[in-house]
């Protein structure tokens, strides 16, 4: 069997990889992710996932559209709260994976989204399973988190960059509030110091 892999990043695309393997299922991987900003972290998570392929032999299909900031904007709109912009963040990328995976010919489709344990598992598969099914294709399910610490592993083996954040904008932001707030406050006691 054969199915389409979408893949959210290299290090998180390392054990599925080798389970699907295990259970002899041959995955063509697929990376689209329009939520990854700004650029330049863009282009490290691309380079992981090229090192990544490399090293285990994987095939990657690397969707037309690149970078892809202003078509995630226009899906997003004016959703800053994580739960209203991470179903339709899942949902671009889950539903142009299911097309693609039905343009191929191939069977069914999976997300490296169900590896990690900081993502919404259930809701993924929810999204998932219901474009399958709107594409005429099964959701290949399966819970990678089992191997969260031997895909950890695994990545450090070979040195790919593992991402801090999630991947848009608000994520980062997210990520480094307690740091933001920190340098705010020393910022105002210097302001207030020099007065
Ligand atoms: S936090 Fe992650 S899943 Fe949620 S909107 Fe941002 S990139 Fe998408």
């Amino acid at each position: 069997m054969k199915i389409l892999l979408h893949t959210c990043c290299g290090p998180c695309t390392l054990y599925p990889i080798k389970t699907l393997r295990k259970d002899g299922i041959k995955a063509l991987v697929y990376f689209y992710n329009p939520n990854i900003h700004p650029f330049r972290e863009y282009e490290r998570r691309v380079e992981a996932l090229e090192t990544a392929a490399e090293r285990f032999a994987f095939p990657v299909l690397w969707d037309e559209s690149g970078y892809g900031l202003r078509t995630w904007m226009k899906e997003i709109g004016t959703r800053q709260d994580p739960d209203e912009r991470c179903p339709v963040c899942y949902s671009l990328r889950l539903r142009t994976s299911a097309k693609k995976a039905a343009e191929l010919g191939l069977p069914a489709y999976s997300t490296t989204l169900l590896y990690s344990p900081y993502q919404r598992h259930e809701l993924i598969r929810e999204i998932g399973e219901k474009f399958a099914s709107m594409y005429g294709i099964k959701f290949y399910y399966q819970d990678f988190r089992e191997g969260w610490i031997e895909g950890i592993e695994m990545s450090k083996e070979i040195g790919i960059y593992r991402q801090p954040y999630c991947g848009c904008v608000y994520s980062e932001e997210e990520r480094y509030s307690k740091r933001a707030k920190r340098l705010q406050d020393r910022l105002l006691a210097k302001s207030v110091d020099s007065i």
